[in-house]
């Protein structure tokens, strides 16, 4: 990035966490406070991948291509929650087809748990949530799901078939997702809620079966603290999260 490529993404990185200070501030005790966050997270960033990716060739995604879906996917606390809110909501309708998204979901975070990011890959194992080729929680994906962006579907396809292969992905999408998510994880950490990433299914399985989670969560204890990624990642970010504030 340039100077004022830089200057740029920190004016749009702090508009964003002052956006989501407000609304921690006016929603703490509201139920609706992980629908408006995630809100905010996910318009955000659609309307600036789509700013930023102008004049980029048309990504190769489309309805049907999978082969992205067997990655490691990191979320923070809101994208679980109301991706575990989805699932709830929608498990009678999925069960009129056939379908148990929750009993998929166990299944998948009992093969998945515990792999890293190359074993995972490398196991070949699909997102329990493709049902014939589309993801089925498309409207609720994560920020992850989002900013992986692809311009090469062979290479997609090579890659996922374990071919020494590697597409070339969408900087624009990738950037603009690294910037909305930090900022809402700084903007939790802020108001003392458990703000950093953990695996997606494996959050995702705790938040289904725990049914007191998301109020926990919202008293400010750390339900996801024993899956949380990388504590020097973590420890790091803290300290990026603290000098950009004093800026
Ligand atoms: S949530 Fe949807 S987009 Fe994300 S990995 Fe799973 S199937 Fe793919």
């Amino acid at each position: 990035m340039t100077e004022a490529g830089d200057d740029g993404a920190q004016a749009f990185f702090k508009a964003l966490r002052a956006s989501f200070d407000e609304i921690l501030a006016a929603g703490r005790g509201d139920p609706r406070l992980v629908d408006a966050l995630t809100a905010q997270a996910f318009q955000t960033f659609d309307r600036n991948a789509e700013i930023q990716s102008e004049g980029q060739p048309d990504p190769a995604c489309a309805r049907g291509c999978d082969d992205c879906c067997c990655l490691h996917v990191s979320a923070t606390a809101p994208e679980i929650f109301l991706a575990a809110r989805f699932l709830r909501l929608t498990a009678s309708a999925f069960a009129r087809h056939g379908v148990d998204l929750c009993a998929k979901l166990s299944e998948a975070h009992a093969q998945t748990a515990g792999k890293s990011q190359q074993e995972r890959f490398a196991s070949c194992l699909m997102c329990p949530f493709i049902i014939g080729g589309a993801c089925a929680i498309y409207s609720v994906r994560t920020l992850a799901c989002r900013g992986h962006v692809s311009f090469d579907r062979d290479a997609c396809r090579a890659a996922a078939a374990g071919e020494d292969a590697e597409a070339l992905l969408s900087g624009a999408h990738r950037a603009v997702r690294s910037l909305v998510q930090s900022a809402l994880q700084a903007s939790l950490r802020d108001a003392g809620l458990d703000w950093s990433p953990c695996e997606f299914l494996a959050g995702l399985d705790r938040a289904l079966r725990d049914e007191d989670c998301e109020a926990r969560w919202l008293r400010g204890e750390p339900v996801f603290a024993d899956l949380r990624e990388d504590a020097a990642v973590a420890q790091d970010m803290a300290a990026t999260f603290d000098a950009l504030k004093a800026n």
